[in-house]
């Protein structure tokens, strides 16, 4: 079986735009982007274009290469500090003279839309999870929408950045999968694929993982991207597997739902700050008149 993410990424979205008409105000989502690397500038316009669909006031902040930490960091306090703007996100990767763990511990908790602070990632450890990053919060989604059984499935992870691989490990615990995390030190890391019920990959190496690698009927969640010419592949082999066992296409499985899950992360943003006296929230703009 095919799992596309397209049809539940369509039916997430009109849920938003019923609670975004139901917040009395317009929710804002600011992106900060340093540099011109062309993947982030698609990644940036496909959140702009989708949140303007769903009624979300989209910002970007478009800042040059050269751009310092203490520039990046004085941004990030205006960011904070205005409020109408109920959440935002600085888009990775940066540039190599800005840290990014120290430009992200500089962002407000409750702004934090991408679910990176490690705050949020602290809390979604401890099993009580605020902000869950887009991607893994996205293949939850997914998962549950195609009924996959989690509680007891031997789950293996493959890849541990911050963004995807621990938080989904995170997860997949927190529903009582058993997970196992592999990385590029990992030794054989067929012998653990092969032993996956539901297999996440998350490494950006094209076709990775080959048809026997995997299980017979194994469900798998591919979320690499890597750009071969004009062509969009993941990091799974995806013909010989999907012969095998169930697996999300790149593009149309998880890129659609982690955009979707950035935006439920906005609404929820600006519905916890409804939600609290000491947050005002800003007007519904009001046409101009003819
Ligand atoms: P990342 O930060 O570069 O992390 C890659 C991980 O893969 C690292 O943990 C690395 O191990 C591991 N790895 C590298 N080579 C390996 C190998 N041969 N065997 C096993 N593990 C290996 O990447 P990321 O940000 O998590 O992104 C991963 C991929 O997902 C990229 O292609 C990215 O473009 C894509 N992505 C897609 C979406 C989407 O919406 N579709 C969202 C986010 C990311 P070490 O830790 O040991 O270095």
């Amino acid at each position: 079986m095919i799992l596309s993410g397209k049809a539940l990424a369509a039916e997430i979205e009109e849920g938003l735009k019923k609670r975004v008409d139901a917040l009395g105000f317009t929710p804002g989502l600011d992106i900060v982007m340093v540099g011109d690397d062309p993947a982030s500038r698609t990644y940036v316009e496909k959140k702009l274009n989708k949140a303007g669909d769903i009624g979300i006031r989209g910002r970007l902040h478009h800042l040059s290469e050269s751009t310092s930490e203490e520039e990046l960091l004085s941004l990030i306090g205006k960011l904070d500090a205005d409020k109408s703007v109920h959440g935002f996100i600085v888009q990775l990767p940066l540039p190599k003279q800005i840290n990014p763990l120290k430009i992200i511990a500089a962002i407000d908790a409750r702004k934090d839309a991408d679910g990176l602070h490690p705050l949020n990632l602290g809390m979604l450890a401890q099993g009580s999870p605020a902000t869950v990053s887009a991607t893994p919060k996205g293949i939850m989604r997914l998962i549950d929408y195609y009924k996959i059984q989690v509680a007891g499935a031997e789950a293996v992870v493959v890849g541990r950045s911050g963004m995807v691989g621990k938080p989904i490990s995170y997860l997949l615990t927190n529903r009582n999968a058993t997970v196992t995390l592999c990385h590029s030190k990992t030794k054989n890391l067929a012998e653990h694929t092969r032993k996956a019920d539901i297999l996440v990959v998350a490494v950006g190496s094209p076709y990775l993982i080959k048809s026997d690698m995997v299980k017979e009927g194994a469900n798998i969640i591919d979320v690499g991207t890597t750009k071969l010419g004009a062509k969009m592949v993941g990091d799974v082999d995806f013909d010989p597997v999907s012969r095998k066992a169930s697996v999300t296409p790149v593009p149309g499985g998880v890129g659609p739902l982690t955009v979707m899950m950035l935006m439920e992360n906005l609404v929820e943003l600006a519905e916890r700050a409804k939600a609290e006296p000491q947050a005002t929230a800003p007007p519904r703009r009001r046409r101009k008149q003819a």
